[in-house]
């Protein structure tokens, strides 16, 4: 099947990335903000069902869809404000790699994975303004406490 190397690459990019929000869900629990920890387990729940959606295209196609290791995370953050900054960074990683196997489905003339992938060149839009709207409110609260723990407890309000 066309793409099927790089189309399994992603779903296993995907399958990362609901591992890496898991990992500060965890962060953020065992520090007692639960707001954030809530909010990165709903966005792990997401990375998930983006994979859903790469396992179901690729046996569609006709290809077979092929696991692999999944590496730790590093946790090279210290404040709440600094894991929100990580996961822009990598939502825009992700958007990278969105665009490249676009380019590459054009290359191959596949209008099918071309079609398939527009849902998520639209969906990494949404990705990185919903982050860059919570860095914002980070950048509002400065050193206050009290709006930290409010941001916490509105976040923990996303579905
Ligand atoms: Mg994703």
């Amino acid at each position: 099947m066309s793409l099927e190397k790089h189309l399994n690459d992603q779903l296993n990019r995907e399958f990362f990335s609901a591992y890496a929000y898991l990992d500060m869900a965890a962060y953020f629990d065992a520090q007692g903000f639960k707001g954030f920890a809530a909010w990165m387990k709903a966005q792990s729940k997401e990375e998930m069902d983006h994979v859903q959606k790469f396992y179901a295209y690729i046996n569609e196609r006709g290809g077979s869809v092929a696991l692999k290791g999944c590496a730790a995370p590093v946790r090279k953050w210290k404040t709440a404000e600094e894991v929100f900054k990580a996961a822009l960074k990598h939502e825009k990683a992700i958007t990278q790699n969105i665009t490249d196997l676009v380019d590459e489905a054009i290359k191959a003339k596949d209008h099918a994975a071309h079609a398939f992938l527009t849902w998520f060149i639209t969906e990494q839009v949404e990705e990185e303004a919903q982050l860059n709207d919570i860095l914002f409110q980070f950048g509002m609260i400065g050193d206050s406490k009290v709006a930290l723990l409010m941001l916490d407890k509105e976040l923990g309000r996303r579905q």
